[in-house]
């Protein structure tokens, strides 16, 4: 029967109020201090008038305030709004003024001021940032909320897309989708005895997926500040952490470390990778060189289909990103809306027990995400291209708006990365599109080096065209000390292509 995080978050207190919960850059709270502090937070936002549904804002690197304070909002029956510290003031100041925030919780990494007329009451979490300090906000200790009825379409929080592709928006997640996300989580070996140290920002759907789970089956969260490989490996060692969630990036970062096979890594038992591609060469080396299981996850912020790549039982599909989960149908569709044949290529489309409610207030964008099949049911649009192999496991080419058409032809950048990245000189690589005269769209490459390596992008170029099919060839080559990527370290290709001028030719 469905539970709310709030309720099982009590329910763990009153059995094991002694055991962890939170804990990370010096701080710690216990079940039983958690669950007192998320009722005094509840109380507080009550009596300051907020009222269920209405929306509570965060702006704070990762610390044990913030994640308690998320969690005594929603006791108050409060949408969360977790906001990206690294997004600027003016969109900011949007996102706040979008979701009608009450109340923003913010420490010394956001902003200190932000445009616009309506502000809501800010506290400052950590006594340095403006705004009330949080401990004169609080009601006082002890203080209860009065008890509030949530059900599974009540939202739980609002996400603003990471804007990879496009303008953020606000995804409305209800409750429901979280209780989705906690029975799976049953699969995933989370309990009383696990400690998940997470290292990517909990204002990211990311971190999100792994932090609910495991305080809903009553284990630690460890939560970094900030992601740095070397104390990572240092805290999952002294931690005996069980569980994680990381990025691409970051699992590259590790595995870079000379000292990396140095440290006792055995009291992993899971280990989750999602947001972006995962080279299987990467997926490999982790399996080979890092104890526990290796689970990617393909889905996005607004929910509809998750895929499951269970690594390290799949050694020979690691090209892949796995198959849809128990309960979870994925389509594949055309550009006219039509599903594909079987074996067919098309546009990745995906229906799960845990949905997004839609964008907020935007009903237009909801209904253009939406997808539905003959018998009525719905879809949500993931806009990335895709084909299932003959055992019904998902391979993804690319984002459909990353797509390159090149004299009618379609290119996907990520074969041309592939390519690439043989080169014994390259560390990293992005394709991207970028108009042109004769091919209306022509493939251009951004190439990060290897340390000490100092490549000529015209001949490595010259290397990479005699390979290439005709179509596919590269009308330039730059080389970058690096990639922009957004704080969950996804390659903002939209950066790269409006940073780039029309090719001529
Ligand atoms: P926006 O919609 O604003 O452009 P976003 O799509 O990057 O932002 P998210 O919902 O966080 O925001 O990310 C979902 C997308 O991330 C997916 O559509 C897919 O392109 C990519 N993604 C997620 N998991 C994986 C994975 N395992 N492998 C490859 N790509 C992934
Ligand atoms: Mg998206």
């Amino acid at each position: 029967p469905f539970r709310t995080l709030p309720e099982l978050i009590h329910a763990h207190a009153a059995r094991q109020g002694r055991q962890l919960a939170l804990t990370g850059e010096g701080e710690s709270l216990d079940y039983a201090q958690l669950d007192a502090l998320m009722d005094r937070v509840a109380a507080t936002l009550q009596q300051g008038g907020v009222r269920p549904g209405q929306a509570v804002a965060l702006c704070a690197l990762n610390s044990v305030r913030y994640g308690a304070l998320l969690l005594g909002a929603l006791r108050a029956g409060a949408v969360v709004v977790p906001l990206p510290i690294s997004a600027t003031p003016d969109t900011l100041a949007a996102m706040l003024a979008d979701a009608e925030a009450r109340v923003l919780l913010a420490d010394q990494a956001a902003p200190p001021a932000l445009p616009g007329p309506a502000q809501p009451l800010r506290v400052s979490l950590d006594g340095v940032a403006p705004g009330l300090p949080l401990e004169d906000w609080l009601a006082p200790e002890g203080t209860c909320p009065e008890p509030v009825k949530i059900g599974p379409q009540a939202p739980f929080n609002i996400i603003y897309s990471s804007g990879t592709t496009g303008t953020p928006k606000g995804i409305v997640q209800p409750h429901g989708m979280r209780w989705s996300h906690i029975q799976r989580g049953a699969q995933h070996g989370y309990s009383p005895r696990g400690t998940t140290l997470l290292a990517t920002p909990l204002y990211s759907n990311t971190t999100l997926v792994a932090f609910i789970p495991t305080l809903a089956y009553g284990g630690t969260v460890a939560l970094m500040a900030k992601f740095d490989a070397a104390r990572y490996l240092q805290l999952a060692e002294q931690l005996r952490a069980t569980h994680t969630m990381l990025v691409p990036v970051q699992y590259q970062r590790l595995m870079d470390r000379p000292d990396f096979d140095q440290h006792d890594l055995s009291s992993f038992q899971v280990k989750f990778c999602t947001s972006a591609p995962f080279r299987p060469e990467l997926k490999a080396d982790v399996l080979a060189r890092w104890p526990g299981a290796l689970f990617e996850l393909y889905g996005m912020t607004e929910g509809g289909g998750t895929c499951i790549l269970a690594a390290h039982q799949h050694p020979d599909k690691l090209h892949t990103v796995g198959r849809p989960v128990a309960g979870h149908d994925i389509r594949l569709i055309d550009e006219d809306g039509r599903e594909v044949p079987p074996g067919g290529t098309g546009e990745v489309v995906g229906h799960s027990p845990g949905m997004m409610t839609g964008y907020h207030r935007l009903p237009d964008k909801t209904r253009e995400a939406e997808w539905f099949d003959a018998a009525g049911k719905r879809f949500i649009r993931t806009g990335d291209v895709g084909r299932f192999d003959a055992d019904g496991f998902l391979v993804l080419l690319d984002r459909r708006k990353d797509m390159i058409i090149s004299g009618g032809f379609n290119l996907y950048p990520s074969d041309l990365e592939d390519q690439l990245r043989a080169h014994p000189a390259v560390a990293d690589v992005a394709v991207v599109g970028v108009p042109s005269h004769q091919w209306g769209e022509t493939p251009v490459a951004f190439v990060v080096p290897r340390p000490g390596q100092a490549p000529d992008a015209a001949a490595l170029r010259e290397w990479f065209n005699r390979r290439a099919g005709r179509t596919q060839r590269l009308a330039d080559l730059r080389l970058v000390d690096e990639l922009p990527r957004s704080a969950i370290g996804k390659v903002l290709k939209r950066e790269l292509r409006e940073g780039y001028g029309d090719v001529a030719g």
